[in-house]
């Protein structure tokens, strides 16, 4: 047994629907611009550009319908609707041919982003953490297994917002397929079991209010339903 100097952290972990067993996470991998409405209303023209990866860190899980917290420092915090893929396996190199065999399920997530500081980053050239990994960041819903969900590659992703839709999409419109993710991310990073993917959101992203109830919903996988405090 190992003895540390301190208390360990905690093992960041989402539930799994209609189950008391849970899914530990190891690493949280975020695609960029994997909707070509949503890279046209960032500014950005997906004709010339590739979706990309950044990270967010496990702990800024947020779930069992917990609260989100309106984080400091940002007037401006948007929210992004994403499909959750939830990693048994991994490896280097994972060709597309074998990707889904990787997947253990999928989930609901919302990539909640402090827009403007993200603004000033991406001005200065700066990496994206203070705008993206910051705490609570990432409220997720519960996971339903491969074995229920099947691999969704089409159907409806939105985001109510007050009951008023605000994000609305289907996840054919992906530019990457959840294969390619996996297969791409794969050629940068050994990926392992635990790993989860947030799958890039369709347009429609705009700033919560504290008060605001956000409702995600993708079919054939779940519903996330968050409360900004
Ligand atoms: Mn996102």
């Amino acid at each position: 047994m190992t003895k540390y100097i301190i208390e360990p952290a905690p093992q960041a972990s989402l539930p799994i629907r209609g189950s008391d067993t849970r899914f530990p996470v190891r690493r949280v991998y975020c695609v960029g611009r994997n909707y070509a409405a949503h890279t046209i209303e960032m500014g950005g023209d997906p004709d010339r550009e590739e979706p990309f990866f950044f990270q967010k860190n496990p702990d800024n899980l947020l779930s069992d319908g917990a609260d989100f917290p309106y984080p400091d420092k940002s007037a401006d915090v948007h929210h992004e609707i994403e499909m959750i893929v939830a990693l048994k396996k991994g490896g280097y190199n994972i060709p597309l041919e074998s990707a889904l065999d990787c997947v253990w399920g999928y989930g609901v997530a919302l990539d909640m982003t402090r827009r403007d500081l993200q603004g000033e980053c991406k001005k200065a050239g700066r990496p994206w953490e203070i705008g993206k990994a910051f705490d609570h960041s990432a409220p997720a819903s519960e996971l339903v297994p491969v074995s229920e969900s099947g691999h969704p590659s089409q159907g409806a992703i939105w985001l109510k917002v007050n009951s008023e839709i605000r994000q609305q999409g289907d996840l054919n419109q992906m530019i990457w397929k959840v294969p390619e993710m996996i297969a791409y991310l794969s050629s940068l990073f050994a990926l392992a079991p635990g790993d989860v993917i947030l799958s890039g959101t369709p347009s429609g992203v705009g700033p919560v209010e504290r008060g605001d109830l956000l409702e995600g919903h993708i079919d054939g996988v779940g519903d996330l339903k968050c409360k900004v405090v």
